[in-house]
């Protein structure tokens, strides 16, 4: 069954540490909350990491965390031969935070780069020391020295990052908001969760479910690493933090 978790995350991505309530332990060890801090992996980013503490003060990793049935439907994976805590217990949340900080910044760096190169999106990943974004573009005329160039120049302009619900009338009224060339964001729900960059998206807008810094200036230095040909209509660039260094 589907369980729905009240996910604090959505709201503010900030939160490293709630309370919860354990709901359900599935017949893998899967830990379901009623509500979570914990990020579980979707749209390329991965899940969060950390640990649940019990009453008596003994932890319970959080190795992985997912989706079940629905995006609702949270489940906590702690490492093989981990205590199982009961239904019914409450637990304090603790998130990996130095971690899932990094994949905010990696996460909003991926949509700077959308900004740089404004193309269809056919496939994306977040990790904490490396992300990559392919675009449906025959041949970018870009170079590393360019791209990283004007994606430093949105974070030093320290632009706010905000959240705002439409409805699924106002995405279908703007199909230019999805920049996904193959991932439609999921509608019927009556709302969608758009990404803003910019006072009144001056920047961007784009329909997003992961956690991203509150500001642009927050995400850092970071530069181009690589941008490969994957195919004919395909280039893949790579994100890395830091400055870029000598070829
Ligand atoms: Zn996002």
């Amino acid at each position: 069954m589907a369980y729905r978790t009240d996910a604090l995350f959505r709201d503010d991505a900030y939160l490293r540490t709630a309370d919860a309530v354990v709901v359900a332990v599935n017949d893998r060890g899967g830990i379901i909350l009623d509500r979570t801090i914990f990020y579980a992996t979707s749209g390329g980013q991965p899940g969060d990491t950390g640990t649940l503490e019990r009453a008596d003060g003994s932890l319970i990793a959080v190795a992985a965390t997912i989706t079940g049935e629905t995006k609702d439907d949270i489940i906590h994976v702690p490492p093989p031969e981990q205590a199982v805590p009961e239904v019914g217990e409450p637990v304090k949340l603790a998130l990996n935070w130095q971690r899932r900080h990094l994949l905010m910044r990696m996460h909003t760096a991926c949509h700077l780069l959308t900004v740089v190169c404004p193309f269809l999106i056919t496939g994306a990943s977040v990790s904490e020391d490396d992300s990559r974004i392919d675009f449906d573009i025959p041949d970018a005329g870009f170079t590393r020295e360019d791209v990283t160039a004007r994606l430093m120049e949105l974070v030093r302009a320290d632009h706010p990052v905000l959240v705002r619900l439409i409805t699924d009338e106002e995405l279908a009224a703007n199909p230019g908001l999805v920049k996904s060339k193959n991932v439609r964001p999921p509608v019927g729900t009556g709302k969608i969760r758009l990404v803003c960059i910019g006072e009144n998206a001056s920047i961007d807008s784009q329909p997003c479910g992961g956690t991203h810094v509150k500001s642009t200036g927050e995400v850092g230095e970071i530069h181009i690493g690589k941008i490969e040909k994957k195919g004919r209509e395909n280039r893949r660039f790579r994100i890395r933090f830091g400055p870029m260094p000598p070829a």
